[in-house]
């Protein structure tokens, strides 16, 4: 693997996305909605590990209420395609029931993994649930699923960035971008 700095890596992007401020903005929006439609509760935030990472953290610290949060693994993409099969390490004992819930991951693609973890957070009875994604890509969907809470619409090429990775590589950028496949050693 060639040495490079965070810059350097950037730079061989084949193009810059949403930049660092436009992320920072979008996300404070998104705090200040949520903030106002639950005020007076408690919320369980159930973010999905590893590519919301970054996108939960500063959430998080944006919205002005009580949090209980919940992380699992969930994963169904190799390289830069989804296999379609989806992964969660569900702990043994979980219980949503009578709670405010928000489900967050990074990016809505084929809708496979919000569209399952969704059912199966409902199906214990919470008393309110929402999911929340930095993206959406605008694209025709496997699976049905709303996001009542959407950072930016982008089409639909493969991101990495802020928390998203290719093969493990990229979430430290502060940046969102398009990768250069080739340049990605
Ligand atoms: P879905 O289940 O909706 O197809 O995809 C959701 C998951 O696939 C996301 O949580 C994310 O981990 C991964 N994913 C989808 N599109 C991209 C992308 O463009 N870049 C990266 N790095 N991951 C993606
Ligand atoms: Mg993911």
């Amino acid at each position: 693997m060639k040495k490079k700095t965070v810059s350097g890596v950037i730079k061989d992007l084949q193009r810059i996305l949403i930049d660092e401020k436009a992320i920072e903005k979008r996300i404070r929006e998104m705090a200040a909605e949520i903030s106002a439609e639950c005020t007076g509760k408690v919320v369980t935030v159930v973010a999905l590990m590893d590519g919301s990472l970054f996108f939960v953290a500063d959430l998080l610290r944006r919205i002005d209420l009580p949090i209980k949060l919940v992380t699992l693994c969930a994963s169904s993409y190799h390289g830069t395609k989804s296999t379609g099969k989806l992964t969660v390490n569900w702990p043994a004992n979980i219980s949503f029931k009578d709670e405010t819930v928000l489900l967050l991951d990074d990016i809505l693609d084929t809708g496979l993994t919000l569209s399952e973890i969704r059912a199966h957070i409902e199906s214990h009875q919470p008393a309110w649930l929402r999911c929340g994604v930095l993206l959406s890509k605008r694209r025709e969907r496997a699976r049905e699923v709303t996001s009542e809470y959407i950072g930016f619409e982008i089409e639909d090429e493969f991101v990495v960035g802020y928390g998203m990775d290719y093969n493990g590589r990229f979430r430290n950028l502060p940046c969102i971008g398009v990768l250069q496949l080739d340049s990605a050693d």
